[in-house]
């Protein structure tokens, strides 16, 4: 602790530390060293264990093939009819993409509604692919085309699924009912299904199914049926196409902002002023697309609200600095 300010305290739980211990501990061993790794400064660090006390909000983060550093979360809506960016927003760099799926579209469809307009297809990668996601867009009436993410299986070899009884069986015909719902540390629901001992005690194939168990047990989601659907949807032509105009609608949009409109590198601290760089970013891309396409020319009346708009923002991030406290580094 420094000066005035409290001691810093670890306040994320015993197993996600011990998760993170383990990561750190496989990096470590990796014969294949992350990018940046053979720098003399270089150290392993974890968003549960330390913050930066210059910019609290940014979090440390990794991008395939690139070194980790402090970063922050950019979620975007693109209209793929017209390449308009329709929403935007700031993030903490340590969630999922996952976790912002329903915020947004909630956002999006109330923005869409005011202009009479509907929102009825979403497409997203994989990650977004959640089971909640998907139920909340089935529940929205919005088709969700976001590939489900590779370690699901939509089936397990050998123990078919029967939708009737809720049950699995076995390669020995013998039944796997549903036994309970299960809450695993993460949150997330999942259903249990198990044989019963008495059948895999006398079975002669429990050498090679169940050596080490009692029984054989079967974890499944709670959402299994909406993966299942978004599953399908994925591997039908329709999904291929919807890929496809995924790749050649948001991706080049992003591209465009880090490489034109100064997304790459943003110069203030702080989610909030992150926030309001994102939001003038899109306004600016908009605004030229609007041009490209042949709109009229704004007018003065335009621009004199645009910069209002954006002065009322210099004024309210202004607001939002403050002090901000000197390090912190968990013990
Ligand atoms: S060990 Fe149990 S679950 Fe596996 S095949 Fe035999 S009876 Fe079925």
């Amino acid at each position: 602790m420094v000066g005035r300010y409290p001691p810093a305290h670890i306040s994320a739980p015993a197993h996600e530390l011990k998760r993170v211990e383990k990561h750190q501990r496989n990096l470590r061993d990796s014969p294949v060293r992350p990018v940046g790794a053979s720098h003399k400064k270089a150290r392993l660090l974890s968003n549960k264990t330390h913050y930066n006390p210059h910019d609290p909000d940014a979090r440390i983060s990794v991008k395939p093939g690139k070194a980790r550093k402090l970063n922050y979360h950019c979620s975007m809506a693109v209209d793929t009819a017209e390449g308009v960016i329709s929403h935007i927003q700031a993030d903490f760099a340590d969630g999922r993409d996952s976790q912002y799926l329903t915020n947004i579209s909630l956002q999006v469809q109330n923005r869409l509604r005011k202009n009479e307009l509907i929102m009825t297809d979403l497409l997203a990668d994989a990650g977004y692919s959640n089971g909640s996601n998907y139920d909340f867009l089935e529940q929205r009436k919005v088709t969700g085309w976001i590939p489900v993410f590779g370690k699901y299986k939509p089936e397990i070899e050998g123990f078919p699924y029967n939708k009737e009884k809720d049950e699995y069986s076995c390669p020995m015909n013998r039944p796997l009912p549903f036994k309970g719902f299960y809450t695993n540390r993460d949150g997330s629901v999942l259903k249990n299904y198990w044989a019963a001992p008495k059948d895999c005690k006398v079975c002669p194939m429990k050498s090679q199914c169940v050596p080490n168990t009692k029984c054989k047990k079967i974890i499944r989601t709670v959402y299994d049926e909406q993966y299942l659907r978004a599953y399908g949807r994925q591997h039908s032509n329709r999904g291929k196409q919807m890929k496809k105009l995924r790749q050649s609608t948001v991706e080049p949009v992003f591209g465009s902002l880090t490489q034109f409109y100064g997304l790459r590198k943003i110069g203030v601290l702080g989610k909030a002023g992150e926030h309001k760089v994102m939001l003038m970013a899109a306004i600016a891309f908009n605004l030229k697309k609007y041009l490209k396409k042949g709109g009229r020319k704004p007018s003065l009346g335009i621009f004199k609200t645009i910069i209002d708009a954006f002065q009322s923002y210099l004024t309210i991030f202004c607001q939002q600095i403050r002090s901000r406290p000197v390090l912190l580094k968990a013990p």
